[in-house]
């Protein structure tokens, strides 16, 4: 089976090329222009109202879901709300404990620090964190043997925002040290739809409500896919037709670029055919599976399973990926033999 292409795909959830850069115009920057996640929305709208009536820096802040679902975004928009600065990195940028520190010293009282990927920081990184979230304060050790000295330094209260695809994913007592956790969900086709016709307006593309919901509808869930499309089914539109997005130009667009109506691509397609072709439609331990597809198994659990799941494509059985019947018709596939509830290919 040929190897994926998930790193340039245009159902890629994460950044590909072409996409964006830091200073993406899309990008909302207060929370009444953040769409969808209400709860997640609510709940930040009081803590950091109530940060800014005490005058205190707002407690740290875990981020966690699926890529491209916004936690960037939220990020800036915490920063906004709270008028002061925001610095990015990600946990594989900081490579040494010196680099993080640099980091922090650096910081003015009440800035925000985002940590993308927050994971996978080193262990000695995350030593270096522990203090410096809890007392505002980080320990540094000069010189050798008799001529060391630890020096103890204060840091500025500042707001960590960090960011992790799964919060299980994050030592325990890392966790424990953010005050608020907040799960972003997939989002729904009607709110990506609102996204895309946000973004068409910024970016001056004419589009009907029933072009953008076609759109929205195949976009996995995921405003950065839906972002993308819309950039792609705008260039068919605009040498196809009067460059407006019609129902007719998106569905057309959208089948040239071989993503069907939910938004699966041939990836997705060939990931579903090899569970049934090779595995009987499961259960496949996660390892196999991506042995099989020539992927590694973290992609498929944190970009192609939540959207698979979601729609109800896929489950996940202690003994392993189970394909469903709803996917066995949308694919095609002949019916699985249901009287033991177990799904069977022959
Ligand atoms: P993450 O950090 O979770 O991977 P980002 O914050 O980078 O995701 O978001 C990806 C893109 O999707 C951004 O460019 C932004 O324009 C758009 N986006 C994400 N969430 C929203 C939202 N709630 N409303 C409008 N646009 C959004």
């Amino acid at each position: 089976m040929d190897e994926l292409d998930f790193e340039n795909r245009i159902v890629s959830p994460t950044e590909i090329m072409g996409d964006s850069d830091s200073d993406n115009p899309l990008r909302p920057k207060r929370l009444e222009d953040y769409i969808g996640q209400d709860k997640v929305k609510q709940n930040l709208a009081v803590f950091i109202e109530a940060a800014k009536q005490r005058r205190e820096s707002l407690d740290h802040v875990l981020l966690y879901g699926p890529p491209g679902l916004g936690k960037t975004t939220l990020s800036g928009i915490i920063a906004n709300e709270l008028n002061v600065n925001l610095r990015i990195t990600s946990g594989p940028a900081i490579e040494k404990p010196g680099d993080l520190a640099a980091i922090l010293t650096n910081l003015n009282e009440g800035d925000v620090l985002f940590i993308d990927e927050i994971h996978r920081i080193s262990r000695a990184v995350e030593e270096i964190l522990y203090p410096a979230m809890e007392d505002f304060a980080i320990d540094i050790v000069t010189g050798k043997g008799q001529m060391a000295a630890s020096y103890h330094l204060p840091l500025p209260h500042f707001t960590l925002v960090g960011a992790t695809t799964r919060a299980g994913q994050l030592t325990a007592p890392l966790r424990d040290r953010f005050g608020v956790s907040l799960r972003l969900e997939l989002y729904t086709p009607e709110e990506l739809a609102l996204i895309i016709k946000r973004s068409a307006g910024i970016l001056n593309i004419a589009i009907e409500n029933d072009g953008a919901l076609e759109i929205a509808s195949r976009s996995r869930g995921t405003p950065r896919i839906a972002n993308r499309m819309l950039k792609r089914v705008r260039d068919f539109a605009q040498v196809m037709s009067d460059g407006v997005i019609t129902l007719k130009t998106a569905q057309i667009a959208l089948e040239r670029l071989e993503i069907d109506e939910l938004g699966l691509d041939s990836n997705d397609r060939r990931m579903l055919t090899a569970l049934v072709k090779y595995y009987r439609g499961g259960p496949v331990g996660l390892e196999t599976l991506a042995a099989a597809i020539g992927e590694e198994a973290v992609t498929i659990e944190d970009v192609i399973e939540p959207y698979l799941m979601q729609i109800g494509f896929l489950n996940r059985t202690p003994r392993g990926r189970c394909i469903t019947r709803a996917a066995c018709l949308h694919m095609g596939f002949d019916l699985p033999d249901a009287q033991d509830g177990q799904i069977r290919f022959e």
